[in-house]
């Protein structure tokens, strides 16, 4: 399989918005929009990353519309099982609720609330041996790509999760890809820089797992509905994590069209 051939992954990432009635008439409108024209689930998986506490109601939503939508978490605690963890959300909990897919090293996660390698570590171990599929958020700072260390430092993040995943687990981790300088900023990544960064990061995987040819790489950083298209274009670019623009149905839809239409 090459990078091209990987079914493409839309993930919207609603961060800590919206609020309820305008998530409710944020889904009301997506789904309304795959309902006029429906983008073919084998063309594209379409998830949906909302609150912690809203969860559950965007799973019911999502369950009518015309084709499946995932529900994600967007964090997962160190913990497992259950026990005295007070606003902690174990990824048995998820998986106990159907949430079968969750987010873990976002920068901002990474960032304000200080998870380190060994947290992210835990989390994302707790989330594959529940049987949660993991998208893993890689990224560098502008610092950090200025001074030519992007490749060790994105290359860094996913050594340090290969430390704790066991062979097959490999197939239920999703990457992505988002230079820090990227989100949120209305900066997005070159197209060439972009693939040439999921390049490396494809050689890495394969290096580490025979999964790795076979693994979606998504790309994240004010991705929009104007410049889907030509990212969607990228061999190994193989779907989009979007903020901002996932909060807006139409936007999101045209980026979610973009990939499966252009894959
Ligand atoms: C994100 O938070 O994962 C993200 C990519 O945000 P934005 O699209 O707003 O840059």
């Amino acid at each position: 399989m090459s990078g091209s051939t990987i079914k493409p992954w839309v993930v919207g990432n609603w961060k800590m918005n919206p609020m309820q009635a305008d998530a409710k008439q944020l889904l009301q409108e997506f789904k309304q929009l795959l309902q006029e024209k429906e983008i073919a689930q084998e063309k594209c998986n379409i998830g949906v990353a909302p609150v912690a506490i809203a969860l559950g109601t965007t799973q019911v939503e999502l369950a009518k519309a015309v084709r499946p939508v995932f529900t994600v978490a967007q964090d997962v605690s160190r913990f497992a099982h259950t026990g005295a963890y007070t606003g902690e959300v174990s990824a048995e909990l998820l998986k106990d609720s159907q949430i079968e897919y969750v987010l873990v090293g976002h920068s901002e996660r990474r960032e304000y609330f200080a998870e380190t390698s060994a947290v992210l570590n835990a989390k994302a171990q707790n989330a594959l041996n529940a049987g949660l599929t993991v998208i893993y958020c890689v990224g560098e700072s502008l610092e950090q790509r200025e001074s030519g260390q992007a490749e060790i430092i994105v290359l860094q993040q996913i050594c340090d999760l290969a430390s704790v995943v066991v062979a097959e687990q490999w197939q239920n981790i999703v990457i992505a890809y988002e230079p820090i300088w990227a989100i949120g900023t209305g900066k997005t990544a070159s197209p060439e820089d972009a693939q040439a960064m999921h390049a490396k990061i494809r050689e890495g995987l394969t290096q580490i797992t025979s999964y790795g040819a076979s693994m979606a790489i998504l790309y994240g950083g004010s991705v929009k509905a104007e410049n889907a298209v030509e990212l969607a274009a990228c061999p190994d670019i193989n779907g989009a994590l979007v903020g901002g623009a996932s909060l807006n149905a139409t936007s999101f839809y045209k980026i979610a069209e973009a990939f499966a239409n252009t894959k």
